[in-house]
């Protein structure tokens, strides 16, 4: 298989691990996702979780997209990298009141509720300030997303968003709060999903709530599908950039929308993972019984994914052709979990060697921690080492 071309030259001269952040398949990427939603005036709120860093943020707010927040630190990047708040979306299940009242005094586009004692809250802060906050509420559609349960978020017993028995206590309930209005209904129901049947599942359960709402008389102007549309972690050189077009299209054939309302999406890995690579430099090759070791200068610290999930990197060596060996790719923490692949085929390795970890674009750099009073990993990017 091929390997990307990066510029390992330049490379050499900088202090590992790092992020390297390819900003022209980001750019491709955003482009495609603005060719493909905007043929039906689909709304992309960007989730800030998987990446804020600013190279990145700059390229995302210039492609023109939203931004989808789960804390009042998001809600703050998002608005200094220059999104309009008229496009931010704030989730999660449990947010303070002084992450509601700075959504309130921006006025951001949407609090997305989660629960009826959240709406209460969001209603008594907003009468505070005399205002009127939009919400839309996360409802829990009870959709396998077949995906890590870890990443799952829309079954019953899950601790996002209000469960379907709860609807019609929780439509009762809004013509009591005077400072919400309800504009739409939310979901996202996992991460990491590539079985494009979960998305044609949530739609059908999507159509059966609008049919609750519709019957009740309350107009909704928005829906939003949330986001978790996987990529392909095996093949980064041959999958650069995930089909939106399938995507966005099983909404366009599957979902009923009313003339009036608006389709939002809130996408974050399909929109920054595969511009990313974590880049290390191998320390030692250890000899074990029976397997060798490939012991790198990056951890768990600068990339978690591996030890919290199990999840999968492919790992190129980008100084040697030499002939494929097994390894297990690990990194230097005082931990058994800080293993990145066991029997991995690489090129013949030996130390000094440069290990391109790719696919590490979301939720790799946001999540990077200090254990072992590690430095926290550098980021650069191709218009930098041009
Ligand atoms: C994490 C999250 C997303 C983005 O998920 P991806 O799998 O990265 O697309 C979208 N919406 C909400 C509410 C989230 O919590």
């Amino acid at each position: 298989m091929t390997k990307a071309i990066y510029p390992t030259e330049k490379f050499s001269a900088i202090q590992t691990p790092f992020y390297y952040y390819d900003l022209d398949v980001l750019r491709a990427t955003v482009d495609e996702i603005n060719l493909h939603a905007s043929k039906t005036n689909f709304h992309v709120h960007y989730a800030m979780k998987a990446n804020v860093n600013p190279s990145v943020l700059e390229v995302i707010k210039n492609a023109g997209l939203g931004a989808d927040c789960v804390s009042g630190g998001e809600v703050e990047a998002a608005i200094n990298a220059g999104i309009s708040p008229s496009k931010v979306v704030f989730a999660g299940v449990g947010k303070a009141d002084w992450e509601i009242n700075l959504g309130l005094d921006n006025d951001i586009f949407c609090f997305n509720a989660e629960s009826i004692p959240e709406l209460e809250v969001i209603n008594e802060l907003a009468a505070a300030k005399g205002k009127i906050a939009n919400v839309a509420l996360r409802i829990n559609p009870n959709v396998s997303a077949n995906t890590h349960h870890y990443i799952t978020t829309g079954l019953n017993e899950n601790k996002f968003g209000i469960n379907l028995s709860e609807l019609d206590q929780v439509t009762d309930l809004f013509p009591t709060l005077a400072n919400v209005k309800l504009i739409g209904i939310h979901f996202h129901i996992g991460s990491q999903i590539t079985d494009m049947t979960s998305f044609q599942g949530l739609c059908v359960k999507v159509n059966e709530i609008q049919e609750h709402f519709s019957t009740r008389g309350i107009e909704l102007q928005h829906v939003n599908v949330g986001g978790g549309l996987g990529i392909n972690y095996e093949h980064p050189n041959h999958f650069p950039i995930p089909d939106f077009a399938s995507y966005f299209k099983i909404f366009r054939d599957h979902l009923i929308l009313q003339p009036h309302q608006t389709l939002h999406f809130e996408l974050g890995r399909a929109v920054v993972a595969q511009c990313g690579s974590l880049i290390s430099k191998v320390l030692y090759i250890k000899h074990g019984t029976s397997k060798k070791f490939a012991i790198l200068d990056a951890g768990f610290t600068d990339l978690i994914r591996p030890a919290l999930y199990q999840a999968y990197h492919r790992i190129e060596n980008l100084n040697s052709e030499l002939k494929m060996e097994a390894y297990d790719v690990v990194g230097p923490i005082c931990e058994s979990s800080d293993t990145f692949a066991k029997d991995y085929s690489m090129n013949e390795t030996k130390r000094g060697d440069l290990i391109a970890i790719r696919s590490a674009g979301a939720y790799g750099e946001i999540m990077a921690s200090q254990y072992n009073l590690r430095k926290l990993p550098k980021a650069y990017t191709s218009d930098q080492l041009k």
